[in-house]
């Protein structure tokens, strides 16, 4: 028998979250954003609930010649484009789009000799300083990709750094909005701007942000990009992380719970112990009252997370037993709630699913 928990991964969420995304630009085409296999949920899986997307977005060079195996179609954009002149290679012979963010990768480009024309993605960095080239010398990039008679459709891109809080005093998605048109003014091309949380301004910000593509990675998953919980996103969770009370302990007044003593009851109360620990992704750093459904009811992680399991307070469930359903995250219980009580984000939780937990498909 394996061990009680197990992933389930609801595809058709991951359609309905699509859905979401072409309803905020229905005018963008959309690239499905699916690094780190599919944000923790695999890669096929992603690939068959976004198979209504316009292209697929990773990260991976082996994972996009992965996707081209599966017999993804459509195009597939590598976000940070290719780190060595074999991934060059692979990218024409498997039609593969790449972001051309620094000199390196330039001269790269332009020393290759390539069987086939590749489509760049040109990214500026307007404000993030992460990747990119600068507004000012973005169009002499241009004209240098232009002049290779090896590169085919040039893309426009960047990257918003704060899209999740639309007035940030530091670097606004206007003044990113606005440097990138800046910089870009007079270029040809289709310009690809925004993640989830910049898809959920395109509504506010109107004409202002018009991008050609989009490129949503988080809130296909059903996790929030900041802001508004998922729920009042309208988004579904992809992912429900569930296991079973393996163990149930009655104790009493002073008694201490688990590795480092951490929990003291106060009195009389019931624990139970769940399957499911850091090893299994969940994170070590859950304080204690991380919320937890205990067949249905919610209730409370009490003392420190260990590799296989942890502990839960009974107190509202009293009639639960061993074998009683604990559901970590997903339906009924956002993970968002679950990485904000953690110091983290969804994001992380999601990506860091580990390998031993199995995996099944709603
Ligand atoms: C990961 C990524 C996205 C998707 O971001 P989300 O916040 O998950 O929507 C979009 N664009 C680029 C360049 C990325 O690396």
């Amino acid at each position: 028998m394996p061990r009680p928990i197990v992933a389930t991964i609801h595809i058709e969420s991951i359609q309905h979250n699509l859905a979401r995304a072409r309803a905020c630009a229905p005018a963008s085409k959309v690239w499905g954003v699916l690094k780190a296999n599919g944000y923790g949920h695999g890669l096929e899986r992603a690939m068959r609930g976004l198979a209504g997307a316009d292209g697929l977005a990773l990260i991976e060079p082996d994972n996009a010649v992965r996707l081209r195996e599966l017999g993804w179609t459509k195009p597939v954009l590598l976000l940070e484009g290719w780190f060595d002149p074999a991934d060059l290679d692979m990218m024409a012979l498997h039609d593969v789009n790449g972001a051309l963010h620094c000199a390196a990768q330039l001269e790269m480009l332009e020393a290759a000799k390539l069987s086939r024309p590749v489509n760049v993605h040109l990214k500026m960095n307007t404000g993030m300083n992460r990747l990119g080239f600068k507004p000012e010398e973005f169009a002499a990039v241009h004209a240098r990709l232009r002049a290779l008679p090896h590169v085919g459709e040039i893309t426009l891109m960047t990257h918003f750094a704060n899209a999740d809080e639309a007035a940030h005093p530091r670097v606004s998605i206007r003044e990113q909005i606005r440097r990138f048109q800046a910089g870009s003014q007079g270029l040809p091309g289709p310009r690809s701007l925004s993640n989830s949380a910049g898809i959920f301004q395109m509504p506010e910000l109107g004409g202002e942000l018009v991008s050609d593509w989009i490129r949503p990675g988080i809130m296909l998953y059903g996790g929030t990009p900041g802001g508004k919980s998922a729920a009042e996103l309208g988004l579904r969770p992809a992912m429900t992380l569930e296991s079973e009370l393996i163990s149930v302990q009655r104790i009493d007044a002073g008694d201490c719970v688990g590795y480092g003593s951490r929990f003291q009851a106060d009195g009389p109360m019931t624990i139970g112990v769940v399957a499911c620990g850091y090893a299994d992704g969940y994170p070590r750093h859950a304080p204690q009252d991380t919320p937890v459904l205990v067949d249905g009811v919610r209730t409370r992680i009490v003392g420190r997370v260990s590799m296989d399991m942890l502990t839960v307070d009974l107190t509202p469930v009293p009639d639960a037993r061993v074998g009683g359903r604990v559901v970590l995250w997903g339906e009924g219980m956002p993970i968002d709630e679950v990485a904000e009580a953690s110091g983290t984000i969804g994001y992380e939780l999601m990506c860091a699913l580990a390998p031993r937990v199995r995996v099944r498909e709603s």
